[in-house]
């Protein structure tokens, strides 16, 4: 008989430390073959950013890999009979990917006789483990953050210490050539990436997190939603370095809010698409018209929310703060239904996730878990006037405004300089929207 050889198939997992799976496939085998697969189906889908992300994360496992990672492109069940034929593979080793396209993925694959050895996940508790004293799931946020707490959560595991990789034939490297959009610039991709940025952002802007955390013309927050949605830094190596204080548990907070939808999704997958709240698919909506485009432009004549939608564009991620007052403004403003901006953010943001994003839009539009109340209408003037006072986020991604000083920057109408450099009439009226959203709400009350 020939000596055991393990695969370890990379997924949303893009690491070598704190991988307890890749430790499982270590154990058991002689020696690893480690795979990608590049699903063709996602690739059609994906938007230019992300594929440039996962580009460059893929050469850099590669470099840690010594340049032993097989890419091939193709269907997941094709692709893996074919690879434990071909390399005489005695065991499959994954991470367990719990977003609903993993889950169905997954499912194919051991329906085609496939075994997965499944060890761990990408988060520090897996989805549908913290459960209620009567085992049912938690809807609400803040009882499941005490319960997650209570729960616990492993320590981190080291990197292999010893890791016999099997060479890939020369035609089961197929790295993908997708570049970066030309004018956009994506923060660097890759484990090696994640653990300088984090180490950087624990010794240095979270001492100040729960302030700087609102601000988003400052670096205040940790930018680690790339890395933690590629798996390139697993959240418990961030957990473990917390320590007692405010700034630390508003950050673990935040942490588990990730978490928490990933559990609420898993517990509910139509939701990625449908409302969590299903009465508000009756609310009347408008359709996506050349306002819709606009929003997408970053040309509505809110400086706040233009700026944000520019963020997007220029680097494949925008501040939470600001990803709150566009989502507010798309369907309280514009009565846009939510999806159509869930699937622009998928479309560009390179941490995009579906549990984070559509329940992140879900909770602003107010028919999510936990949700801002429907009522609660984010005003995008006075959101800026309070969050970027002096305007310096805005002036970062709106040139036609940065000749703008002070708090007049989030009214130009009112200024006789607003609009000297051709920046955009504002398309609605948020004072008649705001009311124009509570009329429509009250019909909903009324059916
Ligand atoms: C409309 C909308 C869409 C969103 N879409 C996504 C998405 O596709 N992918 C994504 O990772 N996050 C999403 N978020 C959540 C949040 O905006 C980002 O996680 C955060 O901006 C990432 O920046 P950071 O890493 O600097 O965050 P930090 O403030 O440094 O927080 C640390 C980590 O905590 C987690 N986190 C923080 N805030 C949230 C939150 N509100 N919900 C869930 N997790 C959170 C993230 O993993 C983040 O990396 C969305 C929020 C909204 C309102």
């Amino acid at each position: 008989m020939s000596a055991p050889r393990s695969l370890f198939w990379f997924r949303r997992d893009l690491r070598l430390a704190d991988n307890p799976a890749l430790l499982a496939a270590i154990d058991e085998g002689e020696d690893v073959l480690a795979l990608f697969i590049l699903d063709l189906d996602i690739a059609e889908r994906a938007g230019d950013y992300r594929k440039a992300y996962l580009a460059s994360s893929l050469n850099a496992l590669d470099d840690s890999l010594k340049g032993k990672l097989a890419v091939i492109a193709g269907d997941a069940v094709l692709v893996l009979k074919d690879v434990i034929a071909r390399y005489q593979i005695t065991s499959v080793h994954v991470g367990q990917d719990f977003a609903p396209y993993g889950v169905s993925r997954d499912a194919r694959v051991e329906a085609a006789g496939i075994h997965l050895n499944k060890t761990g996940s990408g988060y520090a508790v897996s989805p549908g483990r913290v459960r209620k004293p009567d085992g049912t799931n938690y809807r609400v946020y803040t009882p499941f953050y005490r319960a997650w707490l209570t729960h616990g959560w492993r320590a981190p595991v080291q990197a292999p210490k010893k890791l016999e990789l099997v060479s890939p034939a020369p035609s089961d490297r197929q790295f993908p050539d997708w570049q970066t959009p030309t004018g956009v610039e994506l923060q660097q991709a890759g484990e090696k990436a994640a653990l300088k940025r984090w180490q950087a952002f624990q010794t240095g802007d979270l001492s100040e997190y729960e302030v700087g955390r609102n601000i988003p013309g400052i670096p205040g927050t940790s930018r680690m939603s790339p890395h933690l949605r590629w798996g390139e830094i697993h959240p418990r190596t961030i957990l473990s370095s917390l320590q007692p204080g405010a700034d630390h548990d508003v950050f673990r907070k935040e942490i588990v809010w990730r978490e928490f939808y990933a559990d609420v999704l898993h517990h509910y997958p139509h939701t990625s698409r449908d409302y969590y709240a299903p009465q508000f698919s009756k609310l009347r909506y408008d359709a996506p018209d050349e306002k819709f485009q606009a929003w997408c432009a970053g040309k509505t004549g809110y400086p706040m929310v233009d700026a944000g939608m520019r963020q997007l564009k220029a680097e494949g991620w925008m501040h939470n703060r600001v990803r709150m007052i566009v989502a507010s403004f798309l369907v309280k403003d514009l009565h846009i239904e939510w999806q159509h901006g869930a699937s622009h953010f998928m479309k560009y943001l390179i941490d995009n996730d579906v549990a984070s994003n559509s329940h992140g839009w879900q909770w602003t539009a107010g028919c999510g878990t936990d949700a801002s109340p429907y009522y609660r209408i984010f005003n995008p003037i006075e959101q800026g006037k309070r969050f970027d006072p002096e305007g310096n986020y805005i002036r970062t991604y709106v040139p036609e405004l940065s000749h703008m000083v002070g708090a007049e920057i989030h009214e130009p109408w009112s200024s006789p300089t607003g609009y000297l450099h051709d920046y955009s009439i504002r398309i609605v009226d948020h004072a008649q929207e705001r009311l124009e959203s509570l009329a429509r709400l009250a019909e909903l009350k009324d059916q």
